[in-house]
């Protein structure tokens, strides 16, 4: 069974990006205040950020030769820059590769090759990774620039090499155009394997904000995102949709509870963007009662699974309704609570997408039947770039994804996520591919063979990498220290939150006839009390 929208189908815009979050539906005055930077205060109101991105776009033409196609990477935390770099670049016929500002050198060089992106702006904290990025890539035409106002080591501020005198008129694509052309490369590792390259194309982009437009009928005047600008719920669901409600997005650089309580009592936000981790921390912080909390109506809960008890114990100490949003680097927001929806549902389908919800041997399931979600509509990405053989695994034959999630429907048409047959790893919302921690792994001198499981701390509320080991020799040198060598090995090469938290040593890693990992059953082994935060 093909489960639709219980919304009727929508127009999809045949827009560019630019052109349509610009299209200022709302009629947004020129003068409101669109980002705010919680820290310097500065910000862009509607009429700046067009004006600036327009002349950023023309600086990045006239002053660096950037052509349509090209691409710009952006490696910084959240600061009040940022969307207009991303709009600037849209509007000068680029590409944007966000990159999580985590990312050591290796992972950073990683992307900027694969990405084929000839530009980096950086932030001045993060100017070191990225020269050491850049030496891995050896590449003479990629040139790095700076955000703030000071130059470092002879590497230049974006604002003064970069922005030009006069605005340009921004890139318009035919409707066939917006359909194909690449807007943003964000990395995913999808259902398998290590990261890729995500192609949202101006359509998917643009379609997922009219399916948002067209349900969500109040963003309320002042929000905060809890989490970091790299990633696609950011793209879509804050940076790019508070430019169609004329709300204003308060940016912070990097989440602590403290400053989101602050931002909160503030700038009496309304619309509240967090992963669960954070909803938890709102209920543990001791503090929290110490802020004014009460302009909060919403909690936007996105990016992991939330607890049914967190859901309702949250309600119950601050009275405050979280809704929840689903969504995947390949299909955007597909899921989206509205006021009918039952709390602790993942939402319901917005506008235009379709649902099949497939049994282990592919058999279409129905109503409260938990299976493999797949979905199809416009907001589903073009495909992974330079990635054939992994589109095809992702994809089948009627043009559905397979979200590698496993949830079911109820009669209402309430979505809810009851597991995950994919290899991802949820750490606090962030994503860890097993993938990439086995590959370094399998570079240890001592060790034949490896396998990353997302093993859950109920005390955590997440998913902890957990590591499982055949070493290469029988000596018997399973000792602690092997294994905090190893632990340490690992975690040196990786962003912070994709450390392995605990790591056995076993005989044999347990694979089918092709030798894919049998995770399930690694689950199965148990771990006992040794997973350390
Ligand atoms: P990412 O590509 O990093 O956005 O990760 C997408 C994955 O996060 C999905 O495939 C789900 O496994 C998980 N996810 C996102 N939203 C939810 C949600 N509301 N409930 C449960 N899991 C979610």
């Amino acid at each position: 069974m093909v489960f639709k929208s219980n919304y009727p189908d929508i127009r999809i815009p045949q827009d560019g990006i630019f052109q349509y979050v610009m299209s200022n539906q709302e009629g947004i005055s020129d003068n409101k205040i669109i980002y705010l930077d919680e820290n310097t205060s500065k910000g862009y109101t509607f009429g700046e950020l067009k004006s600036e991105s327009k002349r950023f776009a023309a600086g990045l033409r006239e002053k660096v030769g950037f052509n349509r196609g090209d691409i710009l990477a952006i490696y910084s935390s959240n600061q009040v820059d940022y969307p207009m770099v991303l709009l600037g670049t849209i509007a000068a016929g680029g590409k944007v590769t966000p990159v999580d500002p985590k990312y050591v050198a290796s992972e950073l060089s990683y992307q900027l090759l694969d990405s084929g992106a000839s530009i980096l702006i950086v932030h001045p904290d993060l100017l070191e990774t990225a020269i050491a990025a850049s030496k891995e890539i050896n590449n003479p035409n990629f040139r790095i620039f700076l955000f703030g106002d000071n130059e470092i080591d002879g590497y230049k501020p974006f604002r003064s090499e970069l922005i030009g005198e006069r605005e340009i008129e921004p890139n318009v694509y035919t409707p066939e155009e917006a359909n194909s052309t690449t807007a943003y490369i964000c990395y995913s590792s999808g259902t398998t394997g290590k990261q890729k390259g995500v192609e949202i194309t101006h359509t998917n982009l643009v379609s997922n904000l009219a399916q948002i437009y067209n349900v969500e009928k109040d963003l309320g005047t002042h929000s905060v995102l809890a989490g970091p600008f790299y990633h696609a719920y950011a793209l879509i669901c804050c940076i790019h949709v508070t430019l169609i409600y004329g709300a204003t997005l308060i940016i912070f650089p990097s989440y602590n509870i403290k400053t989101l309580c602050h931002c909160i009592q503030e700038y009496k936000i309304d619309y509240v963007h967090a992963a669960p981790p954070v909803i938890l921390d709102l209920i543990n912080y001791p503090d929290a009662k110490e802020y004014d909390l009460s302009s909060v109506k919403i909690i936007v809960s996105s990016g992991a699974p939330l607890c049914r008890e967190l859901a309702y114990m949250f309600y119950e100490h601050f009275n405050i309704r979280i809704k929840q949003t689903y969504g995947l680097t390949e299909a955007l927001a597909v899921y989206y609570s509205n006021s009918n929806t039952i709390i602790d549902s993942c939402g319901t389908l917005l506008p235009n997408i379709k649902v099949k919800i497939l049994s282990n041997d592919g058999h279409e399931l129905g109503i409260n039947e938990p299976g493999e979600l797949c979905v199809h509509g416009p907001l589903i990405m073009k495909g992974y770039l330079s990635n054939p053989s992994a589109i095809n695994i992702t994809f089948d034959n009627d043009g559905f994804l397979h979200t590698g999630d496993i949830g079911y429907v109820d009669g209402q048409g309430n979505y809810y996520i009851v597991d995950r047959k994919k290899e991802l790893i949820k750490y606090k919302g962030f994503s860890v591919a097993p993938a990439e921690l086995e590959s370094i792994l399998l570079t240890h001198e001592k060790i034949s063979d490896a396998a990353v499981i997302g093993y859950y701390s109920e005390e955590d509320q997440t998913e902890l990498p957990v590591a499982y080991i055949v070493l290469k020799s029988e000596d018997k040198e399973k000792n602690p220290s092997l294994k905090n060598e190893i632990i340490q090995y690992v975690n040196g090469k990786v962003a912070p939150y994709k450390k392995i938290r605990d790591l056995l040593f076993i005989d044999k890693i347990p694979k089918n006839e092709s030798g894919k990992i049998l995770r399930r059953e690694l689950r199965d082994i148990t771990l006992g009390e040794c997973i350390e935060d």
